[in-house]
């Protein structure tokens, strides 16, 4: 019976060792396959205990049989996941041996070996028994439950073994073990079949679960790769309306090409820009919208030179209506799969208003350089740095170069090292004030009036400079010239004035001695004389008298200057009144009435009392002397504010004087009548002239003949 037990468990253990090998080192199935082995090869060497030596049988068999129990808990511990824990097995052995040897000597080897072996297994196979019963809440299944009650039922059998053994006493004979034992060794026996049973029911379930998880897993892939396969496809779709929707609402053309030429692809903004339908320019050649035919060549050879893409090129393309039109693309060769090119696409914009800007700023350039070019001064523009912007031709030409030369290259180079430094420091000053500034230069023969503005930049802030260099050598030297003439004049008027001073002065001495002598000749022999004599006396006396005015009114006039008095603040009124004084005989005797109209008082003038009274008599005396025949004179003094100035009119209602005229009268000697018809020499007006001019005033007249004549002069406020 033992042997049949042994035979099924080794059985049993060769099943395990089989189907543990299909299954490729699975080291459950290894453990449970040794312990069956194990068991069923111990329990032979426990039974031919009379055949071998006691150590072998029972010292090699009980360990093999402790071996199994161990094997078989171990398969359990990683049946369901546990750690296998080596120094509880080497405790169990180390226990179970020491079993073992005791009982080898001891007096009732057979029953004491049976009871400690029994004993020592019952817990290791209990808690097998608890492990897999643990699993099985997870694993349900009928091979755990089978497994759990062969491993449970086998620990009972082996506690109650253990117990019947020791509490019965000794066991004599192995070899015919009966009744209880023979039915606890065969169903130690079946247990193995059994044990294997359930493992093959474990790993069906196991396995079933395994593919029914994948399979699971598998179709949920599936489907969620179905559902990513149908996303992709509806963003492609979506992501295909959004370009159509961009390329639609773009404001430039988008265009692309096969290797022909041919559009195959054209935004919607095409109509707009160039007035075709998309429909009508698919498939056509490209060149067709182009400016020239060539031009679409043009373009492609561009792209070759470029490398095959090209940034804001410029090209001229054709509206539909006809219209040239500028435009810009910004384009690229686009290759297959295989890198052969496969066309060209890109954008293209217009650029009409670019194009009018440019060429706006081309002609507001070239205007610019024209009126720079025509100015006479030298003028450029240069950035802070001395970089020219802009240089006129006579600029160009003090540096010896043409102004299309200059531009762009930097001042500072042009000048010897010190010269460049000074002017630097200048600009330097202009830029960081703001302010300009002007002085005068000398090179060499040159006299140069030099001028330097700050220009402002984007941000308001100067960033360049303009300078204006005007040759100033002629002028210059014009002046010099006329300062020395205007000494030479001034030193010959002063010997004039002089001379004038002394002739008259000295010629009233020979005039005094002919006047007394011709009294004397008229007192002596007057009497004696008649007829021619005496007329001829007459007209010598008159001569006398006429060469003294004229001598003294030469006086008056060289005295105007030289022997002035000085120029004060002083009331025109008393002035006026003292001439009118002066004129008052002859005014009566014409009856002439002088009217003052100013409207208010007469004002305060800067001026030499003297010569206002002067000039006042002579103007008011003229217009007494030359009054119409026909009709009392009527004299009107007015006055009014001019600015700095006060202008005085004095208006008769006399002969008046012809147009022509105007000038002359203001001239020395210069007379518009004969003497016998009004008295005078020529020189009032000169005189009142001489004393306007002095006053730093101005004198002119305005007259109608026949009618009257207003004399107007102006003398510097006072205050
Ligand atoms: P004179 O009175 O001694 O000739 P003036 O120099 O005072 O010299 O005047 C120059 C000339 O201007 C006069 O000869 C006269 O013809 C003209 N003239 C001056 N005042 C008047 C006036 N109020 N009306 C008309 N003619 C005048």
């Amino acid at each position: 019976m033992a042997f049949t037990a042994a035979m099924t468990s080794m059985a049993g253990g060769f099943v395990f060792a089989a189907y543990g090998l299909t299954r490729h080192g699975d080291r459950r199935w290894s453990s449970f396959s040794l312990s069956g082995l194990s068991y069923g090869l111990g329990l032979l060497l426990v039974l031919h205990v009379g055949t071998l030596t006691p150590v072998l049988s029972v010292v090699g068999g009980n360990l093999l049989l402790a071996v199994a129990a161990m094997a078989i808990h171990a398969g359990c511990a990683l049946l369901t996941g546990r750690r296998l824990r080596p120094a509880v097995y080497l405790g169990f052995l180390a226990a179970y041996m020491s079993g073992a040897l005791y009982f080898l000597y001891g007096e009732d080897s057979i029953g004491g070996r049976i009871a400690s072996a029994s004993l020592l297994r019952a817990p290791l196979f209990a808690h097998a028994a608890l492990m897999v019963h643990g699993l099985r809440r997870v694993e349900t299944g009928t091979g755990m439950l089978l497994l759990e009650a062969v491993l449970a039922g086998w620990a009972c059998l082996l506690l109650a073994r253990g117990l019947g053994v020791a509490a019965s006493g000794p066991i004599r004979d192995l070899i015919v073990l009966e009744g209880f034992h023979a039915a606890y060794y065969t169903m130690a026996g079946l247990a193995y079949v059994a044990v294997v049973i359930a493992l093959l029911l474990i790993d069906a379930d196991r396995l079933t679960a395994l593919l029914g998880k994948e399979v699971s897993r598998q179709a949920e892939a599936l489907g969620t790769h179905i559902a990513r396969q149908i996303q992709t496809q509806d963003d492609l779709r979506r992501s295909e309306a959004d370009l159509r929707a961009i390329l639609d609402n773009m404001p430039d053309i988008f265009y692309r090409t096969d290797r022909e030429g041919r559009l195959l692809m054209v935004s919607r903004s095409v109509e707009n820009l160039l007035g075709y339908r998309v429909e009508e320019v698919l498939g056509r050649d490209a060149a067709f919208y182009h400016g020239v035919p060539e031009s679409r060549a043009a373009l492609v050879a561009a792209l070759e030179a470029a490398g095959g893409s090209i940034i804001d090129y410029e090209l001229q393309l054709r509206h539909k209506d006809g219209r040239a039109l500028w435009a810009s693309t910004s384009s690229r060769f686009y290759y297959d799969a295989g890198g052969a090119r496969a066309g060209t696409e890109g954008v293209v914009r217009l650029i009409e208003e670019r194009k009018r800007t440019e060429l706006f700023i081309r002609e507001n350039q070239a205007l610019i350089q024209a009126m720079l070019d025509a100015s006479s001064d030298a003028i450029m523009l240069f950035k802070a740095d001395g970089t020219l912007l802009a240089v006129n031709e006579v600029m160009a030409e003090r540096f010896g170069r043409r102004a299309s030369e200059l531009t762009g290259s930097c001042l500072w180079d042009m000048f010897p090292p010190d010269v460049a430094k000074a002017r630097q420091a200048a600009v330097g000053r202009v830029v960081e004030t703001g302010l300009a500034i002007h002085y005068l230069d000398r090179r060499g023969e040159l006299y140069l009036d030099n001028s330097i503005y700050p220009v402002p930049g984007p941000e308001g802030r100067p960033d360049k400079v303009a300078v204006y260099s005007r040759d100033i050598t002629a002028q210059t030297l014009a002046e010099a010239k006329v300062a020395t003439y205007l000494t030479e004049l001034e030193r010959s008027n002063a010997e004039l004035e002089q001379f004038a001073y002394v002739a008259s002065h000295d010629l009233r001495e020979p005039l005094r001695m002919i006047s007394s002598y011709l009294s004397l000749l008229e007192r002596r022999y007057g009497s004696r004389l008649e007829g021619d004599g005496l007329e001829f006396l007459a007209f010598a006396r008159d001569g006398a008298r006429r060469m003294d005015h004229l001598v003294l009114d030469l006086l008056e006039f060289s005295r105007i200057d030289r022997k002035g008095s000085p120029i004060i603040a002083m009331e025109v009124e008393p002035a006026l009144t003292q001439a009118l004084r002066h004129l008052a005989p002859a005014m009566d005797e014409s009856g002439a009435a002088v009217e003052l109209a100013g409207g208010g008082d007469l004002p305060w003038v800067m001026g030499d009392p003297d010569q206002i009274i002067r000039l006042f008599q002579n103007l008011i005396g003229n217009a007494v002397k030359y009054r119409a025949p026909d009709r009392p004179s009527r004299i009107r003094v007015s006055w009014r504010r001019q600015g700095g100035e006060w202008q005085f009119t004095v208006a008769d209602n006399g002969i008046g004087i012809e147009p022509q005229y105007f000038e002359r009268i203001f001239r020395i000697f210069q007379r518009l009548h004969t003497a016998d018809r009004y008295e005078g020499t020529g020189i009032g007006l000169a005189v009142c002239k001489k004393i306007v001019e002095r006053h730093a005033g101005r004198i002119w007249v305005e007259s109608v003949p026949g009618e009257g004549s207003a004399f107007h002069f102006t003398l510097p406020a006072a205050g």
